[in-house]
């Protein structure tokens, strides 16, 4: 029997409660999610990406269905060549619509093989992103309840508390 695949791409910069929810809801659906960070070199990113993909293995914790890679390049090239057939993405307010749009009609134009699935957020996790993350714990501010305890750690010793 194939395995369904399905590819969870981003920056995670750094992996938050929203992403997991994400990810834990999406393995519910698929065999295996491949959490892929994206090799970005337009953002500049608060963690490297060696980083960013050590902390969602260490956040995941042998969650032997959940694996972390690194992509550059063409997504669709990467989901072709990880012999998935689906893209996660997940969806905010309305503010994150239509980006994404684009997005998906653009990779849409490229492959017809590739289908992109919208999960939408959980309530909790509305308004919560990497950059509020980083904008709160860059002032000392709690992000208890955003970022799990290991994440919290790594964003303290960034900013050298
Ligand atoms: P990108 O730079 O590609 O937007 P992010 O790491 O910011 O990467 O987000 C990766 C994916 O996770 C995106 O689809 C984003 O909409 C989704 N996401 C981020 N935060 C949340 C959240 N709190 N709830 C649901 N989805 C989220």
């Amino acid at each position: 029997m194939s395995r369904n695949i399905a590819v969870y791409p981003g920056s995670f910069d750094p992996i938050t409660y929203g992403h997991l929810d994400i990810i834990n809801r999406g393995l519910r659906i698929f065999d295996e999610v491949i959490v892929a960070v994206a090799e970005n070199p337009v953002k500049k990113p608060l963690f490297s990406v060696k980083e960013r993909g050590e902390l969602i293995r260490e956040v995941l914790d042998g969650n032997g269905r959940a694996t972390v890679d690194t992509f550059g390049g063409l997504l669709i090239d990467y989901v072709l060549a990880k012999g998935a057939t689906v893209i996660i993405r997940g969806l905010r307010a309305v503010s994150d619509f239509e980006y994404e749009f684009q997005i998906a009609q653009m990779n849409r134009g490229i492959s017809l093989d590739v289908e992109t699935l919208f999960m939408m957020t959980s309530v909790p996790f509305s308004y919560l992103s990497s950059s509020i993350v980083k904008e709160v714990s860059s002032l000392n501010g709690p992000v208890d309840g955003l970022v799990p305890p290991l994440v919290k750690k790594a964003l303290d010793a960034k900013y050298k508390r």
